[in-house]
Parts: structure tokens; C-alpha cells; sequence
């Protein structure tokens, strides 16, 4: 077992080491000139072409090997390491907003407070920002990098999306230990500094669709109506519906759709559910309790249902003993940071720890109310933030040999 405090000393005693550390300090500008680069161009889920073309000119720019485009949209660039017959490091970040082209990507600097406001500056335009950087660095590092390593922006993380673009960047890449050539995954946020995800929270979202005749509201008033039966429906799920206080789980209809006009009998309607789950079992039966209560709810007639699962993300956990775990705590203990809690969150790192691919999700720096128009990043700690990646990066690069066991936790 690597003793992580010992092998920080030891590395960032080596001036080299110590002197690329420190040159963050001064190169924070450079990537804060990025991030608004970024969060300029909109990206939204199934929509992230613009900003992929960009990343990808980048990766071009900073001469990594192997620069391309899969199908789905995902963005790829390599560096060769020292020994190509070693497990490869994936450095990730994700593409996709959880916003629309509409939303108005003005970003405001709140210079007392030294912070960048505007919508998806932290998640993710600072992920892609640091992933840029980090790659135009790491290509003449002052130290040898034995892996390759991967970089790769994903398309498809927020919302719907799925994490497909994950689910296809591991599926192309492979897993070292059957064959593949990925033994190690570092996930970045922008925003989410000290904290560590060590596990993938699980995730179903089903949809119901009911449908009928519809009709008009006067002339049909006793045709069945999709929208009544659809709010009953939802009143029976909210009643009925019950969570344990342990393992941590979620219930939530985030989404009714339906009907065309206020004088109609609906012929349409449909909600969207969203259930998660820190353990898998307990995610099933509430997802089999969701069903049970909607087929109590609608016995045969003249409206029809049907139910779709329309996302799925697996919950998988990384052993806190393991290596690379330790390494990521340990980093943050060397820098100076409260000794965080590996934790639980739903992100790209789902995929990878779900195929058994040791993975960690770490941010880049401070801040909040992502997934609204004032969600800020705080400016002062991106340096710190990025010798964190570079620190369990280079550790990764060294030791993803002794870090192929999956331990689960
Ligand atoms: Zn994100």
C-alpha cells in the first residue's frame, strides 16, 4: 500500500514538481479567460455541438495525439506516457448545460466578492476550462508521466442525457482489467472544491404516458380525461409513496405535461419521476411500489397507459480504503483543506464505478446555485484547484498499476 502523505512529500519536494505547482498561481488568469469563453457558447443536453467543436480546436491547439469526435459528440485527445503497456489515466469533464439556447449567458464579476456570476459558469464551463489547461500543461510536464493519459469531454451528463456520452467514452476506451485500456477515472466539476465523490448515487426516472379519446369539454363531459386521471394518479404516487429514513432515498414528479386546450377533454397526458437511491435494492422496490400504485390507479378502459424508463444510472461505490480514494483525500489534506468525507453524488463517475472502473469526481473551486441563472464561482481557489487535479493526476499516472483491485464500499 502507498503511503499517499509520505509520496506528496516526496513529490512536491522535487523542484520541478514544486516550481509547476506554483505557476498556477499566475496561470489562473489564463483560465478564467477560458471559463467565459466557454460559458458563452450555449450546450445544451442533445445540443452541444458548438461547444464541442470548440473543445476540440482546443485539444487541437495544445497538440494532444489522436484528437477526434465520436458519434454521440464526445471529445477525445491523448497523451503518450512513458509505458504504453500500463493502464491509462481519463481526465473528464462534462459538455452539456442544464440550459437553453435562450437563457442569456451574460456573466457578471462581483469584484468585492471575487466571483464569476452566470449560468453554468462552475458546472461545467470551469470543468472544460481546467481540462484545456491541464492538458496544454501536462504535454511538457518537468517530471515522467509512465500512462497515457485520456482527455475527454462528454457530452450528455445533465438531466436526460443520461451520462450516455460516459457510457460510450468507457465503452470505447475499455476497461484495463478486460483488455480495455482505462484503469483509472477522474471526473472534474467546476464547482464542488474538497469535496470527494467516491460513489455513484443510483438514479430511475420513469415516464407515464395516459392516453384517450378526448373530446370536447361540454359536448363529451363524460369522456374520461387523461389530465383527471393523470393528477389522481399523482395525488395516489404522493400519498403512497413512502421513503425509508435509511439508505438515503428521493421521490420526485418533476414533470406534468399534457392536454391541448382548457375546453378539451385531454386526450393526452403525461408526469415524469425521478427516484434515487444511495443502494440499488432499495431503489427497485421503490420504483416496484411507483408501479404497483400506477396499475391500482388505472384499471382497463378507454384510457391507456404505458410506462417508460426514461433514465437510468447505476449505483456503484468505490471502497473509501481504496488507493485511489486515499490519494484524492490525501491531496486535498496536503494542500491545506479540511479532510473531506468521500461521498455519494450522481455524476459522470457513476459509469465508470458502475464497470468496476476505479473513478472519483472532484471540483475545481467554490461555489453555488448551479443550475440557475446566479450560480458563481469563487476566482481565488481555481489554483488550488488545479494543483489538486495536477497532484492526483501525477499520482494516478504513477500508480494506477496498484490501484486495479476493485475494493467496493
Ligand atoms: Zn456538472
Amino acid at each position: 500500500m502507498i503511503n499517499i502523505p509520505r509520496e506528496l512529500d516526496s513529490l512536491t519536494a522535487r523542484p520541478g514538481v514544486a516550481r509547476f505547482l506554483s505557476e498556477w498561481g499566475n496561470l489562473s488568469a489564463n483560465v478564467i479567460g477560458e471559463v467565459k469563453t466557454i460559458q458563452a457558447i450555449p450546450s445544451p443536453t442533445f445540443d452541444e455541438g458548438e461547444r464541442a467543436a470548440y473543445i476540440l480546436q482546443r485539444f487541437q491547439a495544445v497538440r494532444l495525439l489522436d484528437v477526434h469526435q465520436d458519434e454521440v459528440g464526445n471529445v477525445y485527445g491523448r497523451m503518450a506516457g512513458s509505458d504504453p503497456s500500463r493502464p491509462a489515466v481519463m481526465v473528464s469533464a462534462h459538455l452539456d448545460t442544464v440550459f437553453s439556447r435562450q437563457t442569456v449567458q451574460d456573466v457578471r464579476l462581483i469584484s468585492q466578492t471575487e466571483r464569476l456570476v452566470g449560468p453554468g459558469i462552475g458546472d461545467n464551463s470551469l470543468g472544460l476550462a481546467a481540462l484545456i489547461h491541464l492538458a496544454d500543461r501536462f504535454r511538457h510536464p518537468p517530471f515522467e508521466l509512465p500512462s497515457d493519459i485520456w482527455w475527454v469531454a462528454t457530452v450528455g451528463e445533465e438531466g436526460l442525457g443520461d451520462l450516455k456520452g460516459m457510457r460510450r467514452a468507457v465503452e470505447t476506451l475499455g476497461v484495463y482489467r478486460s483488455g480495455g485500456r482505462l484503469g483509472v477515472v477522474l471526473v472534474m466539476e467546476g464547482i464542488g472544491l474538497g469535496r470527494v465523490y467516491r460513489a455513484g448515487l443510483g438514479v430511475r426516472r420513469l415516464r407515464v404516458d395516459i392516453t384517450g379519446p378526448g373530446g370536447h369539454s361540454w359536448i363529451n363531459a363524460d369522456c374520461p380525461s387523461a389530465i383527471h386521471r393523470i393528477v389522481e394518479l399523482g395525488a395516489a404516487l404522493v400519498n403512497g409513496v413512502q421513503l425509508p429514513d435509511k439508505p438515503r432515498s428521493s421521490f420526485n414528479i418533476g414533470l406534468i405535461e399534457g392536454g391541448t386546450s382548457i375546453n378539451t377533454r385531454a386526450a393526452l397526458a403525461s408526469l415524469s419521476i425521478d427516484l434515487r437511491s444511495e443502494d440499488r435494492a432499495t431503489l427497485t422496490k421503490l420504483e416496484n411500489r411507483v408501479r404497483e400504485i400506477i396499475n391500482q390507479e388505472n384499471p382497463p378502459g378507454e384510457l391507456s397507459v404505458s410506462i417508460s424508463v426514461v433514465g437510468d444510472r447505476p449505483s456503484a461505490s468505490l471502497s473509501a480504503d481504496h488507493g485511489l480514494v486515499r490519494a484524492a483525500v490525501g491531496v486535498l489534506e496536503h494542500l491545506g483543506m479540511p479532510t473531506p468525507e468521500p461521498e455519494m453524488g450522481s455524476t459522470d463517475a457513476n459509469i465508470p464505478l458502475a464497470n468496476q472502473l476505479p473513478a472519483v469526481c472532484i471540483g475545481i473551486t467554490t461555489g453555488r446555485n448551479a443550475h440557475t441563472i446566479e450560480e458563481y464561482i469563487d476566482l481565488p481557489p481555481i489554483a488550488t484547484g488545479l494543483q489538486q487535479v495536477s497532484l492526483l493526476l501525477l499520482l494516478a499516472a504513477n500508480h494506477c498499476n496498484d490501484w486495479q483491485e476493485w475494493i467496493a464500499g
